[in-house]
Order: structure tokens, then sequence, then C-alpha cells
């Protein structure tokens, strides 16, 4: 895999880092480790497992650092870790060594309402950062799925997307600056409060989506943006996918409305969903897919208007119905359907799947669907489809519908050596928001060329030479050339 050593976690490199932090900050207990060595990827994806020797639970910026200049020196590797909800084991400790998790830094720091950001520390919960900035009276943009659980440094990492990207673009967009800790302990700030700053590289947007390889997010700065006064869901069943897809560009070329969320659901996906919430949604047993689109802003009338107009899209567009969301309530009642679509699929479905996070652009939506399920049926497997299809970015749960044969992964990857090809030759990539991780690493190079592959290298040694940062990930091996 790389050909760096890294060494073991002695006893006595335990008690070091018991000096450096304090005794209650690292621990080696058994079970810990195990929950502390996994995401959400179900452990049967991975050839073997993985368990980290030692975690450490840092405070301050400076406990960082102080682990980070040891594991260095030591050639120990170390795992970020945020709240373990990523789907792409980027937090699972491939070498061992030290998974560093951040929960213990979770303070909010500053709401500066004059310049529109809050300053925040990398363990705080995502919706958290939310219900500061409403109490504000701003929005925070950020809206993962996940965004009751995970925490801001993971999406920072992940570069995480979410439902609100069609207007205000994924985690990164919102990222004004970040005090990071490099792989060797020294403690630096990249960008800041400014809008601007083309002050050398923008290594802001680098650090973005860079899974904990290239440095530690200790400290965020986000942009914040003024909070909309009304917000409106439409939840439009279609007879099919096709019909659906077809509608999104309607809405934004000729009804000139630029939704905040535009969410597709197949019928599979909303059947499961029922099951799971234990909730009837209305024409389940007809529609072939489903929008779920938000619309917000400050005037009542020119709301109602804007629904209107797209609810007559829909309408043309062959819809069955355009249910109207507009208060707190029945709003929730819809995102619950939507936000639980993955874990819906997870209580149903055996744990041997693929979990696809591809993008393509969204006028190429219908076609991949089509090819999607051919080479599904093709190999015996169903697939589970939704996303935020509004950016093209659809994420496909697939998994045998006979049962699971005992060659699942094989086949699966089989399956996947014909997909990919599509999403690639239809324009698309292989992850939006999910990350490569450990889960795509081995196929990164069917969408980056040598040259980015080898510049993706060096990069990578420039911010960690000794590849002690959660080392395994995003490409196979990321030694010298
Ligand atoms: C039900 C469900 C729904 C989801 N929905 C979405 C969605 O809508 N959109 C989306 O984008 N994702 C979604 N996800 C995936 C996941 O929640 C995101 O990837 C999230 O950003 C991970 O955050 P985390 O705190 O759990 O990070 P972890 O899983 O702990 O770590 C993720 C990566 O970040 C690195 N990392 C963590 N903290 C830091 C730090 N401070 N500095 C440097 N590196 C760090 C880790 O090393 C790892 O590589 C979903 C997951 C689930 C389970």
């Amino acid at each position: 895999m790389a050909d760096f050593a890294y060494s073991p976690v002695t006893p006595e490199v335990v008690e070091e880092l018991r000096a450096l932090l304090s005794p209650g900050q690292v621990t080696t207990d058994e079970e810990k480790r195990a929950a502390y060595s996994r995401d959400e990827v179900a452990s049967c994806a991975w050839d073997r497992p993985y368990l980290a020797e030692v975690l450490v639970f840092p405070e301050r910026t400076a406990q960082v650092s102080a682990v980070l200049r040891f594991a260095d020196e030591r050639r120990i590797s170390v795992t970020p870790r945020g709240a373990g909800t990523g789907l792409s084991g980027g937090a699972v400790p491939v070498f061992g060594g030290i998974v560093l998790s951040l929960e213990r830094m979770n303070a909010i720091l500053e709401v500066d309402v004059d310049n529109l950001c809050i300053t925040v520390e990398p363990g705080v919960v995502t919706s958290e950062i939310t219900r500061a900035a409403a109490a504000a009276g701003l929005l925070y943009a950020g809206d993962p799925c996940s965004g009751d659980a995970s925490f801001i440094g993971g999406n920072i990492a992940e570069n995480a997307g979410g439902n609100k990207v069609i207007k205000y673009g994924s985690t990164g967009a919102s990222v004004l600056g970040l005090e990071v800790v490099l792989a060797d302990g020294s403690v630096t700030w990249f960008g800041g409060k400014q809008r601007k700053d083309v002050t050398g590289y923008d290594f802001v947007r680098l650090l973005v989506g860079s899974e904990g390889t290239l440095g530690v997010v200790t400290k965020a700065i986000l942009k914040l943006v003024p909070l909309p006064e009304r917000v409106v869901d439409l939840l439009v069943p279609f007879p099919d996918a096709a019909s659906a897809v077809a509608v999104v560009p309607r809405i934004m070329r000729e009804g000139g409305i630029l939704p905040s969320s535009v969410e597709f659901m197949d019928a599979l996906s909303v059947q499961l969903a029922e099951r799971f919430l234990n909730r009837p949604v209305p024409h389940s047993d007809r529609a072939g897919a489903y929008l779920l689109i938000q619309i917000e802003g400050n005037d009542r009338d020119a709301l109602a208007d804007d629904y209107e107009r797209i609810g007559r899209f829909c309408l043309e567009h062959g819809a069955l119905e355009v249910f109207v969301a507009d208060n707190r309530t029945m709003r929730d009642r819809l995102w619950k359907v939507r936000k639980n679509l993955t874990e819906a699929a997870w209580a149903f479905f055996p744990p041997e799947y693929a979990d696809e996070d591809i993008v393509v652009p969204t006028s190429a939506i219908p076609e991949f669907l089509d090819r999607l399920g051919e080479i599904c049926a093709r190999h015996g497997t169903v697939s589970q489809t939704m996303g935020h299809v509004g950016d093209g970015n659809l994420h496909a749960t697939i998994f045998f519908s006979g049962g699971t044969p005992p060659d699942w992964k094989q086949r699966l990857a089989a399956l996947q050596r014909e997909l990919y090809p599509i999403v690639k030759a239809l324009g698309g990539t292989l992850t939006g928001e999910h990350g490569v991780g450990l889960k795509r690493r081995e196929d990164v190079s069917l969408f980056l060329d040598e040259a980015q592959m080898a510049l993706i290298r060096r990069v990578k040694l420039a911010f960690d030479p000794n590849n002690i940062l959660n080392p395994g990930k995003i490409v196979p091996w990321t030694s010298p050339p």
C-alpha cells in the first residue's frame, strides 16, 4: 500500500501521550478503540478489520499540535476523527496508530453579526451552528442530512454537500478561514474573516475536502447569510423519474426561480421510508419518483407566485399532485422522510451493498438512471436511488435482489467497473460529497489522469513528508515517486 513504515504504539508511547495531554484524554480501552475505528460504512466492506492502537481526545489547539509533533517524530500514523458519520471509511485508521478525536473541541467561539460569520471549533455538531446562526437572525447554509450528528470539522474535511447546495454551494462555499495544525505540529491560519484574499495560494480551498490527509482543522470561520423570513416546501409525486428530472431546469430557466433544495427520491426509497417511519406518503402506490423542492424568500405573495409557477410546471410534466407545506410542522414531516432514506435502506437491506455517490451533469441524469437500471438488472441487483438532483448528485444503494451471493464483493466491483465509465462518459465523477476515503481509493484513477494523481501525491507529501496524517486515504499509495 505504502512504502512508509509506521512505529507501533507501545506502552511507553501511551505514557508519553498521557504526559503530553492528561490521563483522562488518552485511552487504550478495547471497546472504545473498536467504536472509534469505524464510521457508517458497514465493516464487511473491508477485507480486514482495522483498529486504532490508542485514542486521544485533545481539548485545545496546543494539544493537537503536541500530539502531531510527537507522532511525526515517532512516525506514528494519526487519523483525525469527527462524529464518525462518514460514508467512505475516511475516519478508519488503516495503519492503526493514533485516532485523534476532535469531539471535546466543541465550542462556538463567536457569532459576529457585523461581519456575517461564526467562529467554531471542529467538534461542534452541524445543526448547532444552524441554530446559533438562526438565533442571531442569520443562516448557516451547510445542511447535510446527517447534520444532527456530524461535526463541522468532518463536514469541512469531506466538503459535505447536502440539501442546499444548489443555492448556497457545498460546505466549502461557507468556509472563510481555517486554523490548521500541520503534520509537524505547526499551527497556521488559512484565510480569515475577509471575503477576498489572493495573497498566496488558496489553501482554504485545498484543505476543504482533503479528508484529514493534509492537516487537522482546529477552528473554522464560516460565512453566514441573511435568514430568509419564509420557507415553503413542495412534495411532488411523478409517474416516473424522467418526468421528475425534466422539470428541474425548467423551474430555473423558464421560471427564473433558484430553489434552495431540489431533492429526488425514487419509488423504492419512499416505500422504504414509509415502512421505516410507519407513516404513509401520498401516492406511494403509483408514483415512480418524487421531488422535494424548497423555496425561500421574504415576501409572502412573491413566494406564493413562485410555488404556483413551480406547481404548474410540475403538473405540465405529469405530476400526480403538488403538496404545499408552508408551516413548520408540515415541512418537518416532509423532510423527515427525506432525511431518513439512508437509515431506512440500512434497516431493510443486508449490509452487503454498494453505496454510490456519483455526480453527473443534471441533464444527463435520465440517461444515467436508465443505464443504472439496465446494469443492475443484468447483475441481479436492485438500486434504491435518491439524492440532490438539483446538483446532479445521486446516491444509489445497490443490493442483490435474490439474496446476497458469497462472492458479492467481486460481483459488485464488476458492476461498478461497468457503471463508472458510463458516469465518466456522461461528464460525471466518482463522488460528490461522501469523499474517497478508504472505500473509493482504488477507483480514483478511473476519473483522474496520471498528471493529477502525481500532483495529489506531491501535494500530500509537501504537507506531510512522513505521511503520518490519515495515510492510505484518497490515493492507493502516497509515497514519493
Ligand atoms: C444518515 C446519513 C446521512 C448523510 N447525509 C449526508 C449529506 O446529505 N451530505 C453529505 O455530504 N454527507 C452526508 N453524510 C456523510 C457524513 O455525515 C459526512 O461526510 C460528514 O461530513 C462527516 O462528518 P463527521 O464529523 O462524522 O466526520 P468523520 O466521519 O468522523 O470523518 C470524516 C473525515 O473527516 C476527517 N476529519 C474529521 N474531523 C477533522 C478535522 N477536524 N480536521 C481534519 N480532518 C478531519 C476524518 O479524518 C475523515 O477523513 C451522511 C451520513 C449519514 C450516516
